[in-house]
């Protein structure tokens, strides 16, 4: 492979990187860079130097696939390229296209000139990854655009399209047409005012009075809104740096780079972006499966969940028939969408013409008849098998053949409604999060005959309306939902034993959490876990949970919507101790003959986290997700796992698995625990006596339909 393309165009190279998809500078390119630098520097006809990427775009930036292997530490490095290119005595002009981001953006700002289309995209996503511009962004984007922009970038790792910053220092030029034409424009020019010379950007003198006070204020900010995550103060740190010599923040810089590479943070952050890219590729759905045609869709029910849905649907341009059961429903649904719509452009987020654009796309209907002919229906009535079968009955008489039938149960058998069609291959579960227009989780539900090309093409919908999508077998609350209920568990018994809801909380919320689980029962209505503990009960008799919240739902607190609940809720929203929940407590706890003690935050944090981890594992363990990461995405995508700890699968291979276990027979052995509940998943036993990890572990393989007869939980 060539990686790079050397050509000349009169008296200028032209350097193009050519490194699909996105141009990353993998070792083999960075070489390359270099053998084309020297060329130019050698090929006497040559007075300027374009650097730029093929296919439309500049560069993507660093190849993180190589983070953490030899080739990202083996010279040269991207630092070596960009001094070559800033110390190259020919002017290096970058031509701007498509995106240019990360280290494509810093190669950028080491070059003399910088040349963009309007529409090209730069910026430093590092910091989403923990991590710092660590090839001279810090030190060189606030010499161009300014300390304040350049914090704001940094800090964001937004991307900022290069019109925007048209009037700073960063461009020579933004043009509309191909910026290598206008590059070599630019030096033709240069050289006939006898100005073609490199200017080098480490020479800008940052003068910038309130240096200090603007870093000192980006301080305050992101401690106060991320106080776990330490990428976004050393960010700081480094543009702090810019009033020193250019030599003396580079190195400031690199030392804070090598530190961050280090860090649990950006060790999680960099595993969910990977996770996130590997959830929805499924072993035996290659990406050559054919797919269905998907031009017009369905929703059955207008209510939280189908209302959010077609919304997702009609945002993407599909148009998409709204059914309800009956004409004042409809209605209800309709102005509810219109409703959310309408708020947006009230904010200024959304043009009253595409406000308009979309409504039109939406058909209320009353009869199925009139949407035979969608390619997609999803359901979304009352979760009751009953309706739903009834439902399903009506949409296997009029769908056209080979539409996809989809449900967005969140507890029901998916095959059971699979079966009761004539097309049971057709079936698929889409699960969507609440509020579904916003939540970017999507749970797609492998039935056990499900059509290969029926879930290609769910999984190609989740693409097309920005879901992040994730496949789970069928089994009782899916992945996510399942792994909750022991979650739920846990926080209940540890009320039992002495913690009031405010420490649970606050020790889920110092983990990183953004809400702890009573504030989220408050949020999302108690009234949801007591319906089904109430059917756990009728089909589970031995079933063992706490009885508490099912009292404090009993005295009508469901939360914010009822104005009381674990809290109460005097001003609407903010959350007070309860007294009532306090005596509530000290009742319960007397009627269990339980004396309270105090616990540590510790323990409520691992006993929460490890209630998920060792369902996490049964659920691996049983073929119901495919890999760990698929569990750590749904958890960071749709439950508010903390980003920095990477989901719990990854932070118990964190932990280490023996520890995990440890722990395990130690809440195991607590006089009021619960030790069927602790007793750890066989998987983990037998990835601690391999020395293993979820990360590597190889278990039964969902996606290849083998899945392990013994399956629990595993509704066939
Ligand atoms: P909802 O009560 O808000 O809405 C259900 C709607 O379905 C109502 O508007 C009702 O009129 C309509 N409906 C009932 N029977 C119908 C029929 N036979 N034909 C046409 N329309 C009918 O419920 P929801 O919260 O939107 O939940 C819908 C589904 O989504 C359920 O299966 C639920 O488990 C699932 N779900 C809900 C959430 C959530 O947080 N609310 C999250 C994920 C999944």
């Amino acid at each position: 492979m060539h990686h790079v393309d050397y050509a000349r165009d009169g008296a200028a190279a032209v350097i193009t990187i050519a490194n699909p998809p996105v141009n990353s500078f993998s070792h083999a390119v960075r070489s390359a860079l270099l053998d084309a630098l020297d060329r130019a520097a050698m090929d006497d006809g040559v007075k300027a130097i374009v650097l730029t990427g093929a296919g439309g775009l500049f560069s993507g930036g660093a190849d993180i696939r190589e983070f953490g292997t030899p080739a990202s530490l083996a010279s040269p490095q991207l630092r070596d390229v960009i001094a070559a290119c800033e110390a190259s005595a020919k002017p290096v002009i970058a031509a701007i296209s498509g995106i240019c981001l990360g280290g494509g953006f810093e190669i950028s700002l080491g070059c003399h000139y910088r040349v963009a289309r309007g529409d090209a995209r730069v910026g430093l996503p590092e910091v989403k990854l923990g991590l710092l511009p660590g090839a001279g962004g810090t030190q060189r984007l606030p010499r161009l655009v300014g300390v304040e922009t350049a914090l704001n970038m940094i800090l964001s790792g937004e991307q900022v399209p290069a019109r925007v910053l048209e009037n700073s220092r960063l461009f020579e030029r933004v043009v509309d047409d191909d910026p290598v034409r206008a590059a070599v424009e630019l030096a033709g020019e240069l050289d006939r005012q006898g100005s073609l010379v490199p200017r080098l950007v480490s020479d800008i003198r940052v003068n910038e009075p309130n240096l200090e006070a603007l870093c000192d204020f980006a301080m305050q900010m992101v401690k106060a809104k991320a106080p776990l995550s330490i990428a976004p103060q050393r960010c700081i740190e480094c543009v702090k740096a810019v009033g020193k010599p250019f030599a003396e923040g580079l190195a400031i810089e690199k030392r804070l780079f090598v530190e961050l590479m280090q860090t649990p943070e950006s060790k999680a952050l960099r595993h969910s972006f990977f996770a996130e890219r590997a959830a929805g590729k499924v072993s035996d759905i290659p990406e050559s499966t054919p797919l269905r045609p998907l031009t017009k869709a369905a929703v059955i029910g207008a209510g939280t969940m189908g209302g959010g849905i077609a919304i997702c649907l009609v945002n993407a341009g599909i148009p998409t028939w709204l059914l309800e059961a009956d004409q004042a429903a409809l209605d209800r649904g309709v102005a509810r969408i219109a409703g959310i719509y309408d708020a947006q452009v009230k904010k200024g987020k959304l043009a009253q013409t595409e406000r308009d654009k979309r409504m039109n796309l939406l058909m209320p209907v009353l009869n199925y008849e009139a949407i035979c002919s969608a390619d997609i229906v999803i359901e979304a009535v009352f979760e009751r098998m009953d309706v739903k079968l009834a439902v399903f009955g009506e949409l296997d008489r009029v769908m056209k053949p080979g539409s996809i039938l989809a449900t967005n149960t969140s507890t029901l058998d998916v095959n059971a409604i699979a079966r009761s069609t004539k097309r049971p291959a057709d079936v698929v579960g889409t699960h969507f999060f609440s509020p579904a227009n916003i939540m970017r989780l999507l749970e797609i539900v492998r039935g056990t005959v499900t059509a290969k090309d029926a879930l290609a093409t769910a999984l190609a919908l989740g693409k097309t309306l920005k879901k992040v999508s994730v496949v789970s077998g069928v089994c009782d609350g899916f992945i996510g939902n399942r792994m909750l209920e022991h979650y739920g568990k846990q926080a209940n018994y540890l009320l039992e034993e002495g913690a009031s809801p405010r420490q649970v909380d606050a020790a889920m919320e110092a983990f990183g959490f953004a809400m702890g689980p009573f504030k989220v029962g408050d949020l999302a209505g108690n009234d949801i876990g007591w319906n089904i503990r109430k059917r756990r009960r009728a089909e589970k008799p031995g079933y063992r949970f706490s009885t508490l919240p099912d009292k404090l739902c009993e005295l009508g607190r469901f939360g914010q919507k009822t104005g009381a609940g674990w809290y109460e809720y005097p001003d609407g929203r903010k959350p007070l101790p309860s007294k009532v929940v306090d005596e509530l407590l000290a009742a319960h706890r007397k009627e269990m003959g339980i004396t309270p003690r105090k616990i540590d935050d510790a323990e409520i944090v691992d006993r929460l986290v490890y209630a998920l981890v060792n369902e996490g594992a049964r659920i691996l363990d049983e073929g119901i997700a495919a890999r760990s990461s698929d569990i750590d995405v749904v958890y960071l995508t749709g439950y508010g796992f903390p980003a920095l700890r990477g989901g719990p699968m990854f932070h118990a291979d964190f932990v280490g698995l023996p520890l995990v276990q440890r722990r395990m027979r130690e809440f195991a052995r607590n006089p009021h625990g619960d030790p069927e509940f602790w007793k750890p998943a066989p998987l983990i036993e037998r990835l601690v006596a391999s020395g293993g990890s979820f990360a590597t572990a190889v278990t039964a393989a969902y996606v290849t339909g083998q899945r392990p007869a013994d399956a629990k939980g595993v509704a066939a």
